[in-house]
């Protein structure tokens, strides 16, 4: 169950190599019934969405981070070498001063280059390391409040959830309105509206994954989620 560490995407809500999770599979849980009543279940997913569209996000920005650190690599090498070539031109006999005076000209300007570019450098590099570092420590996190977060969540319920993440449609959560799912404005099935509309059971929509609720949850009558 620690496989979180160098994975680039979120862990899953099932945890497929959560023994725990496993466990929690072959237990009976209709429902409402011993576990999360319906209202505590979508709290729950709600926010197991937003942790998890966190990581996501964050493991965007880092990404993007590690890709623009490779270009300036590349940059600084290309500069490098650059002067380089122009120094042996420099120093090959022969130059006219005027091409002498040219070279010693274009050579400083490339190294004025060079160290603006690797201060630079040096600056995304150790961002793009502790923003590496912070999010193995939020994955631990996130392992243990995910894990808090679905105990007593039918195993089908984090299915659904987990088959949403793996979509990458963000949030992962859609309220659903009029029918029609706030995630991706298409309208869904009358009688998967009415199934979601009981608030009785979670239901994924159909076009985007995401799973789906509407406002007023009726069933155990408690309040409005959010959103
Ligand atoms: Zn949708």
């Amino acid at each position: 169950m620690s496989e979180h560490a160098p994975q680039t995407q979120h862990g899953t809500a099932t945890g497929r190599s959560d023994s725990g999770a496993q466990n929690r599979v072959n237990r009976p849980n209709p429902a409402g019934a011993g576990g999360l009543s319906k209202h505590e279940e979508l709290q729950a997913l709600l926010k197991l969405s937003d942790l998890d569209s966190q990581l996501h996000g964050e493991e965007l920005k880092l990404e993007r981070l590690v890709v623009l650190v490779a270009d300036q690599r590349a940059s600084l090498e290309d500069l490098r070498q650059s002067v380089r070539a122009d120094r042996e031109r420099l120093e090959r006999p022969g130059n006219s001063s005027s091409e002498a005076e040219l070279l010693r000209h274009r050579i400083a300007g490339t190294d004025a280059s060079r160290a603006d570019l690797a201060g630079e450098f040096g600056q995304k590099e150790a961002e793009a390391l502790a923003l590496s570092e912070m999010l193995q420590r939020r994955h631990a996190e996130g392992d243990a409040q995910r894990k808090a977060l679905t105990r007593g969540m039918p195993p089908e319920v984090l299915a659904l959830y987990d088959l949403a993440v793996r979509s990458g449609r963000q949030p992962f959560v859609a309220k659903m309105v009029s029918g029609i799912c706030s995630g991706c404005y298409l309208r869904v099935a009358t009688n998967l509206a009415q199934r979601v509309r009981s608030g009785r059971h979670v239901s994924a929509c159909p076009h985007c994954h995401r799973l789906l609720y509407e406002v007023a949850v009726t069933g155990d009558g408690q309040g409005q989620p959010r959103k």
